[in-house]
């Protein structure tokens, strides 16, 4: 491909100094794509910044030549992130890392939660689940883990924040098991309590790896490896400890098994201080050696499109006005097959339409660097992208549709109507754009009409998305109103309408066509078949 004279554009070839295989298939076997999920203040922002700066650290360290023309992007992330205060407009951030390349898809980092996180789920190809050592698993690493685990996405369990008094390493194990229903196989195992975190314990080799502080900001924590000897005269009864409830461990959930891993049954666990860079080399070492590849993508009707099939990708996120100066859209691709060049002209799988990609773009926060060529794995933001939706695919060459994106269950409904009367043309197109581009869902009724639709949502942070946007690029101020419906179910009946009759439910319509029944309570659900006995009321959400 004879990318390695390129230095301006960053490239996987030029990421990795030119020494990349040629092929494809050989791309995509070194592509790893994850996503962190955990509850807000568990580390997540603390480890993605570990996970690079370690990469970057010791790749830089064994770089021969090239070095001058990679740029310190990381940590203008990082500061782009800490001005904004929340995530939510970072796509994706990649490195390199030994011989492979690191694809870590962002997912918002706000305490509410949004449609949006879930997406970003449907383009991995594992995740890495953060769980603070003080507080467990908690409710959105929970709700997040249902997602995966619809998905049957491999988990890698880190228990984070060890150096701090929390919880006891059985008892997360315990924990771990029961909600989620893998079973935890300890790959590192903490010497000392939490709060006094000394080292791991490899329980394959009984090797003990000794964490020593060094200097705030060092990217790499001073680790040494001793062996069992050496282990029981420095740590004595805190190490014999360890050996004792690792075997406990590893008694009843047995040794580590990559099929299991693979096949979503058993979840490796690594013990972690990622704002000391404990263990952050190691969960590197896990995703590299462990973590599967960018592989074939089965397609919607379950067939795999292999990886070196034409270019192929979809879109898992939408964002818009990234850049305030534009007011552009932008569309994020995870690349599937093939090789994405820039300049290709693609075809937009729903509308068969041509679509030109001389804007592509590897976007980190706002910053923006041109991407020339992308692999499977890899993802490319689209400028320019207003015709594209979440879930669209895009190919060359012989078609393909991938399966849709989930929608996901809205718990919050409130009705949006336009401020100002003669706005109203605006206002329909506003709501229409922010709902093609998956920002909220919108459901309508004849008897509400066109200019009170009601806006559904997984979290409520969505509606002040979209009274912002409405405002600020369709000049078209929105009312909210809060409705008291707090669930949403699928209507699958000859006659939707009829459950209008039922006190506290109101049927809505999506655009798909899809009846939807919004509920004020679970207990509701009840009452419907004593008025539409014929009726079927079915989840929303997931890929079930
Ligand atoms: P996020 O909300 O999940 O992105 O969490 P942050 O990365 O912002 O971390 C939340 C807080 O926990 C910050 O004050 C971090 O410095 C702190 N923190 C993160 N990791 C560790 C750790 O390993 N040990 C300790 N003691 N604090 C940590």
């Amino acid at each position: 491909m004879g990318m390695a004279g390129q230095q301006t554009a960053r490239t996987p070839s030029t990421l990795l100094d030119g020494s990349a295989p040629e092929t494809v298939a050989a791309e995509a076997a070194r592509r790893r794509t994850f996503a962190v999920i955990s509850h807000p203040d568990a580390g997540k922002s603390t480890l993605t910044e570990a996970l690079a700066l370690h990469a970057r650290v010791i790749e830089e360290a064994g770089a021969t030549h090239g070095k001058s023309s990679r740029k310190a992007t990381v940590s203008d992330w990082m500061q782009m992130e800490q001005d904004r205060g929340i995530s939510i407009s970072s796509a994706a951030l990649q490195f390199s890392y030994r011989d492979t390349v690191v694809n870590l898809l962002d997912t918002p980092g706000h305490a509410d939660f949004s449609e949006d996180t879930y997406r970003v789920l449907a383009a991995v190809d594992c995740a890495v689940m953060l769980v603070d050592a003080a507080k467990g698993l908690e409710t959105q690493t929970l709700k997040l883990f249902d997602v995966c685990a619809r998905r049957g996405l491999p988990v890698i369990t880190v228990i984070n924040k060890w150096d701090r008094p929390g919880k006891d390493a059985l008892e997360l194990m315990d924990e771990v098991q029961q909600r989620t229903g893998r079973v935890p196989v300890p790959l590192t195992w903490p010497v000392g309590l939490s709060g006094d975190f000394r080292g791991t314990l490899d329980p394959r080799t009984r090797t003990y790896t000794r964490y020593r502080r060094v200097a705030a900001g060092a990217a790499l924590a001073e680790a040494e490896v001793l062996d069992p000897a050496q282990a029981a005269e420095l740590e004595g009864a805190a190490w014999t400890e360890a050996c004792e409830t690792a075997d406990l461990v590893a008694e009843s959930n047995g040794a580590f098994e990559p099929g299991a891993f693979l096949a979503a049954e058993a979840t490796p666990v690594l013990f972690a201080a990622a704002a000391l860079n404990f263990g952050v080399g190691t969960l590197l070492d896990v995703l590299v050696d462990l973590a599967p590849p960018a592989g074939a993508r089965p397609d919607a009707a379950g067939v795999p499109r292999p990886v070196d099939a034409p270019f192929s990708g979809f879109v898992f996120k939408l964002q818009a006005g990234m850049d305030r100066a534009h007011r552009d859209h932008v569309a994020f691709l995870r690349v599937c097959s093939g090789v994405f060049r820039r300049g290709t002209v693609l075809t937009h799988g729903a509308t068969g339409k041509p679509f030109a990609t001389k804007y592509a773009h590897q976007v980190f926060g706002r910053d923006r660097e041109t991407v020339e060529t992308a692999f499977p794995g890899d993802v490319v933001g689209l400028v320019n992208a207003s015709a594209l939706r979440a879930g669209d695919s895009v190919y060359t060459g012989t078609p393909v549709t991938f399966p849709p994106i989930p929608h996901f269950s809205p718990e919050h409904f409130q009705v949006a109507r336009a401020v100002d009367a003669g706005r109203a043309k605006q206002f329909r197109r506003g709501i229409t754009q922010l709902e093609h581009e998956g920002v909220i869902q919108v459901l309508r009724s004849e008897v509400r009409g066109d200019q009170a639709p009601v806006l559904a949502a997984v979290g409520p942070m969505q509606f002040e998305v979209v009274a912002d946007r409405m405002a600020q690029e369709f000049g078209a101020q929105v009312r909210l109103e809060a409705l008291p419906y707090t669930l949403a179910r699928r209507v699958v009946a000859p006659d939707p309408g009829v459950l209008n009759q039922v006190p506290g439910v109101e049927v809505l319509w999506r655009s798909d066509g899809e009846a939807v029944a919004v509920l004020t309570d679970k207990w509701k659900l009840g009452r419907i078949p004593t008025y539409a006995p014929e009726a079927s009321l079915e989840p929303i959400g997931g890929d079930a």
